[in-house]
């Protein structure tokens, strides 16, 4: 028992399987296909019917998402994509990957999410798209923002890869109309292995999505295998998802519910056990709504120092993320975000997946509380 605990809580995340993931596994590899077949477009189903939504495309991972949908929104060179600088740096590189410009914008500190004033206060005459990150899960709105966008033609391209399954409003994530991106990879709220997601807006746009995961074919893998040719309409890229990865998505489908209530019963107790105490505030995920993917904390004494204390004892803390703008790679973007630095500097992740039970969450919780106690307060 001992072991196990000292496992799951020296953990930040790990992937979670329910058990019928290695039969549909087995199925699928006994098959023979493992390309795009009939099973991911079970997975698309699926998706589609829980969230609610006419349509969705299975891809091969949460970046190659936001790549494609940056490219069926026509976003491209000479554009600018306004970005959160908080974030994982796949984001940035879906940017780029399509000869675009990231510009980097401040985040809420009370939510760790954009708001529309971030977003407003950095729209140029070259802005194309907006890609809030909906971080931890939490949903994000930018209704302000929204006679701004319609009147440039500025698309929203959510990086909800945090939030599989949470709500926004009445609604699921990627049933609000907004052109959607989740990630299934192996520590997201719902796991293919690798995998992700696209919520096109329409049937047009699902249609360019799925050609430009198929290398432009217009054909389906079905149809070639009768035939004596196949038709490259378009550019494309080799991003489908392969069967074996949606048999992985379907298992884990069916047990969402346990992953939902699960995961904000142990954010619950995080926040309860760190409420009022000195020196630490809980990023607040919004959890009637949402399905937390993280849980996220503001340590205002030295990070760093209560980071190693932490990591020392066997608790598996993480600091998501180091912000962009500061990265050797994206330089040419460089702005100045004290907000972010700010925050970068405080932001600490505690041990999040659904091997911990409450005691665990209890334990991680009074150790966070002794290293704060411990380090000195810095201004
Ligand atoms: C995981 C993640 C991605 C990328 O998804 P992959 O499936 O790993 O490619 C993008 N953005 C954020 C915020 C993520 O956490």
């Amino acid at each position: 028992m001992t072991t196990t605990m000292v496992a799951g809580t020296a953990n930040n995340a790990r992937p979670f399987l329910y058990g019928p993931e290695e039969a549909a596994l087995t199925d699928v590899l006994r098959s023979g296909h493992y390309g795009h077949t009939d099973v991911t477009d079970q997975f698309e189903a699926d998706v589609a019917a829980f969230l609610g939504v006419p349509d969705t495309v299975a891809i091969a991972s949460g970046t190659s998402a936001l790549h494609v949908a940056l490219l069926a929104a026509g976003v491209g060179p000479g554009n600018e994509v306004i970005v959160p600088s908080l974030t994982f740096c796949a984001t940035i590189q879906a940017i780029l990957a399509v000869g675009a410009r990231p510009r980097f914008v401040e985040v809420d500190p009370r939510t760790l999410c954009v708001g529309s004033g971030e977003v407003l206060d950095a729209v140029t005459p070259d802005t194309r798209a907006v890609l809030p990150v909906l971080y931890g899960g939490r949903a994000v709105d930018l209704p302000e923002a929204q006679p701004v966008f319609a009147e440039q033609g500025i698309t929203v391209i959510e990086d909800a890869a945090h939030a599989f399954g949470s709500y926004a409003g009445e609604r699921r994530v990627g049933a609000t109309g907004a052109l959607t991106c989740f990630s299934f990879g192996p520590i997201k709220n719902l796991t293919c292995g690798q995998g992700g997601m696209i919520v096109p807006r329409n049937a047009l746009e699902a249609e360019a999505c799925r050609k430009l995961c198929g290398l432009g074919i217009v054909e389906s893998a079905a149809w070639r295998a009768e035939a004596t040719g196949y038709t490259v309409e378009s550019f494309g890229l080799r991003v489908q998802m392969s069967s074996l990865n949606a048999a992985i998505g379907c298992a884990q489908l069916g047990r969402f519910p346990e992953a939902e209530a699960k995961r904000k019963a142990l954010w619950r107790t995080y926040a309860i056990a760190l409420q009022g105490v000195e020196g630490v505030t809980v990023v607040d995920v919004d959890v009637d709504r949402s399905v937390p993917h993280l849980c996220a904390v503001l340590v205002h004494a030295d990070r760093d120092q209560v980071f190693r204390k932490l990591r020392d004892r066997s608790v598996g803390v993480g600091t998501h993320y180091p912000p962009n703008h500061l990265q050797p790679a994206f330089t040419p973007w460089h702005r100045s975000l004290p907000v972010t630095e700010r925050l970068s500097r405080q932001i600490m992740t505690l041990p999040f997946h659904q091997h911990l039970a409450e005691g665990d969450v209890e334990h991680v919780a009074s150790e966070v509380v002794k290293a704060v106690t411990e380090t000195e307060a810095v201004g």
